[in-house]
């Protein structure tokens, strides 16, 4: 129990603190990669721009020239360089008066893309284009899949129309081959995502060192009040049972025993050492239990025999509340744990069975063999539990009903202990009771 509260802690903080940090990387990631991106792109735009405007110029003057005969010797007037992946010029009907491109046979498609497109001022557009790589010679494709040597070419277009002195000459369209840069931007994304998922790492690593280390002087102060309450307890056990003998001694008194006042003064004081008995008693368990690193005595027993004598030694509490007791089992049923432990386990749920009906109720244990586990069910006809309260009644010092509870001697400590015992012995408890019908306990035990 005690490492469950820790390592649920532990993973709680090393959660917390990854997710910060993994949020800040992404962070960083994110506008790290939006001002490159943003960098890259508007100074592409501009350099395309400033090309588009000194081949206005240049076409402008050609184009005015030789007004009447332009013609196919115009073609590679201007020709597409490094930085302009290709030039074209369109007379106003629509004919492409000049033109070059950097890689042969895609015209037909970058005509297509310009097809119609009249840029609005400084417009710049991006598109790609599917073409197989130039340096595949055709003979090397046979045989192959055309999809094995195709790339991508993304461009950046740009376009103006041409006047002179008032006239529409045609449209120059200019586009740059940017797949170089968008590679890059996708490597640099790529890279900064590893690295993120590399430092997430780094940082959950290093998180949950560093909760590991705060949680060392939580877990030694209550180890030091575990062990507190473990001395504590242990030091109370010697004074309380020499109060009890006390209290024997003095019930066997004439004095008292004829004095009503007397007597019943003794009698209060008797149940409430008891009381406290049993309640230090629990709380020394439980403080072991804590401190304890499964010191385990299993052993091998016969559990119907086991249940048959805990039924016996609360058969008078039972009879004074006019309860019916019942046992259903095999013959004979073997189970290896601790006897001591199931013992204590089986005397709490049936104190409680009892504690908790009503006169002329029924509490029951039936006893299962099921594979490779016993299953022991204690069910009663008593008040029963609320739904919501059922999944609390296993913690320290919860009662569901304080006032009766503490009617009946309860201080909330046996169901933590029946659990404790239960994961032990690593079996499961389960209740499913229902108000004012009854409850049922439900523990299975790996045999
Ligand atoms: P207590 O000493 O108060 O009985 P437990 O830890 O044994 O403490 O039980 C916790 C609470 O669970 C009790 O206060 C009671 O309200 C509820 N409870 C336990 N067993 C039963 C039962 N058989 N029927 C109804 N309520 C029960």
């Amino acid at each position: 129990m005690k490492q469950d509260l820790f390592s649920k802690t532990q993973n709680r903080l090393t959660f917390r603190y990854s997710a910060l940090l993994m949020i800040f990387l992404l962070l960083f990631v994110f506008i790290v990669y939006s001002l490159v991106y943003v960098v890259i792109s508007s100074n592409q735009q501009q350099s395309l721009n400033m090309l588009l405007k000194q081949e206005t110029k240049f076409v402008k003057s050609l184009l005015v020239e030789q007004n009447d005969q332009v013609e196919d010797e115009y073609q590679d007037i201007v020709v597409a360089r490094e930085d302009a992946f290709f030039y074209y010029v369109v007379s106003p009907e629509g004919q492409l008066l000049m033109g070059s491109e950097a890689s042969e046979g895609l015209r037909p498609k970058l005509l297509n893309l310009i097809n119609g497109w009249i840029p609005i001022e400084n417009e710049v557009r991006k598109e790609r284009i599917e073409t197989i790589h130039p340096n595949v010679e055709k003979f090397e494709r046979n045989g192959h899949a055309e999809d094995e040597f195709k790339v991508s070419i993304d461009l950046l277009m740009t376009g103006q129309p041409i006047f002179y002195k008032g006239e529409f000459l045609g449209m120059l369209y200019i586009g740059k081959n940017v797949s170089f840069l968008y590679q890059l931007l996708k490597w640099l994304l790529v890279i900064m995502l590893s690295l993120t998922v590399l430092f997430v790492g780094v940082a959950i690593y290093m998180s949950r060192l560093m909760s590991k280390r705060a949680m060392i002087p939580i877990e030694n102060a209550f180890l030091k009040q575990k062990e507190f309450v473990a001395d504590a307890s242990h030091e109370l056990r010697t004074p309380l049972s020499v109060m009890l003998s006390s209290i024997n001694a003095l019930e066997m008194q004439d004095e008292v025993n004829e004095d009503p006042f007397s007597k019943k003064l003794v009698g209060n004081m008797k149940a409430e050492v008891k009381r406290m008995t049993k309640l230090v008693s629990d709380l020394l368990t439980l403080a072991r239990s804590d401190a304890s690193k499964n010191q385990q005595a299993f052993n091998k027993f016969d559990i119907k025999k086991m249940v048959e004598k805990v039924m016996q030694s609360v058969e008078p509490l039972a009879h004074s509340k006019n309860i019916s007791l019942h046992l259903e089992a095999p013959d004979q049923i073997e189970l290896s744990g601790d006897e001591e432990k199931l013992t204590q386990l089986m005397y709490i749920l049936l104190d409680n069975g009892i504690k908790y009906t009503t006169p002329q109720g029924h509490v029951k244990v039936l006893i299962k063999q099921r594979p490779n586990a016993v299953e022991i069910r204690v069910a009663d006809t008593g008040v029963g539990i609320h739904k919501d309260e059922q999944k609390r009644i296993f913690d320290r010092f919860y009662r569901a009903d304080k006032s009766r509870s503490r009617q009946m001697g309860g201080h909330g400590l046996g169901l933590a202990i029946a659990k404790w015992i239960v994961d032990m012995h690593k079996g499961t408890i389960k209740v499913e009771s229902e108000p004012e019908k009854g409850t049922t306990f439900r523990i299975s035990l790996p045999q």
